[in-house]
């Protein structure tokens, strides 16, 4: 299996090799290559990511992916829609657990208003939000898929102002009703307030690109924070695995992010190559280095990055010797 990791900017070069310890522990045969995008590259060379990087990351079966910093600098593109257009990422998961609730939201990765149709002009700037019956269409399915296995679909939508949302909604429930899944509809407004109040009132939440990107953010504080939360990009070929989390240049360097977030998308990662045992370990190995109070300041701890890091890896393989 060839895995190429992206560490990228800021925070990514510090919990990235934290979260690959942690996966050569399960996959120590395979073949790892490091992979150089972002800000970082774009200051020295010009390039953020090139057609050589891309090419290398489409080489690889799978790809650990950190984080990269966006600037707010008209000529900068950003890599991370770069990434996810070119290996036509379209499904972004991101699961959201806690003691009394079990979410994944699933956002639609390619389109709506990070469709990248967007031009500025002497008075005012244009973003095209593009919805299409391709995209609708499979994201729907790909939320059937996984709702199959659990309880209930809600589709997260503002259908009542938006004709690209009345349209992500009527194929969404369309696709529901052919796979014989239960499934409501909510406005994403209402639903961003009711996943906070009522977090154990959802199972799977389907949604277009921003509003999925802000619901992800936002139930984070049903979790303690950006730090905690994984995610997957998945496409037809291709799946990349990511903290949700940005480069968070404010504490960069510092010895201080946490590596959760990171370690759990190896978990999505062993989830993903069908190895869910595997994966459920690093699940355990988390909670018992939280529940013992190994934890980085975000969450209240004294712990270094790698002080975390450390314990997550000595809690996996007591573990392991004891499964
Ligand atoms: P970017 O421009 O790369 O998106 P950002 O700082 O705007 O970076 P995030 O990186 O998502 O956005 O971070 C938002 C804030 O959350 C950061 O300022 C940081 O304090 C906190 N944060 C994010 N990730 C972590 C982490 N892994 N550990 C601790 N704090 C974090």
């Amino acid at each position: 299996m060839k895995i190429a990791v992206v560490e990228g900017d800021g925070i990514g070069r510090e919990v990235i090799p934290v979260a690959l310890r942690v996966l050569k522990e399960f996959l120590p045969d395979a073949d790892y290559f490091p992979v150089e995008v972002g800000y970082d590259k774009w200051e020295r060379t010009g390039y953020a990511c090139t057609g050589n990087e891309i090419d290398a990351l489409k080489s690889a079966d799978i790809i650990l992916f950190g984080a990269v910093t966006t600037p707010p600098d008209p000529d900068y593109r950003s890599i991370v829609l770069q990434i996810r257009h070119e290996l036509d990422l379209y499904a972004n998961v991101r699961p959201v657990h806690g003691d009394n609730f079990d979410i994944v939201i699933v956002r639609e990765n390619t389109e709506g208003m990070y469709s990248g149709i967007e031009w500025t002009e002497s008075d005012r700037a244009c973003t095209v939000r593009v919805i299409t019956k391709k995209g609708c269409t499979r994201i729907a399915q790909f939320a059937c898929r996984i709702t199959k296995q659990r309880k209930h679909l809600t589709i997260g939508n503002k259908a009542n102002v938006l004709k690209s949302d009345s349209l992500f909604r009527e194929i969404c429930l369309k696709e529901a009703a052919a796979a014989g899944i239960m499934c409501s509809t909510q406005y994403i407004d209402a639903l961003a307030l009711d996943i906070l109040m009522r977090p154990e009132n959802y199972d799977v939440i389907v949604t277009t690109n921003i509003f999925g990107d802000i619901l992800s953010d936002v139930s984070a504080y049903l979790v303690g924070g950006l730090g905690l939360i994984p995610s997957a990009n998945i496409g037809s070929r291709y799946a990349l695995f990511e903290p949700v989390h940005g480069s968070a240049p404010d504490i960069a360097g510092q010895n201080i992010a946490n590596p959760i977030a990171a370690v759990r998308s190896t978990a999505l990662l062993l989830d993903h190559v069908k190895m869910p045992d595997e994966a459920k370990m690093i699940r355990d190995a988390i909670q018992n280095t939280i529940s013992k109070g190994f934890t980085t300041p975000d969450l209240g701890g004294k712990c270094s990055t790698d002080q975390t890091g450390k314990k997550i890896l000595d809690e996996l393989r007591a573990i392991r010797r004891t499964a």
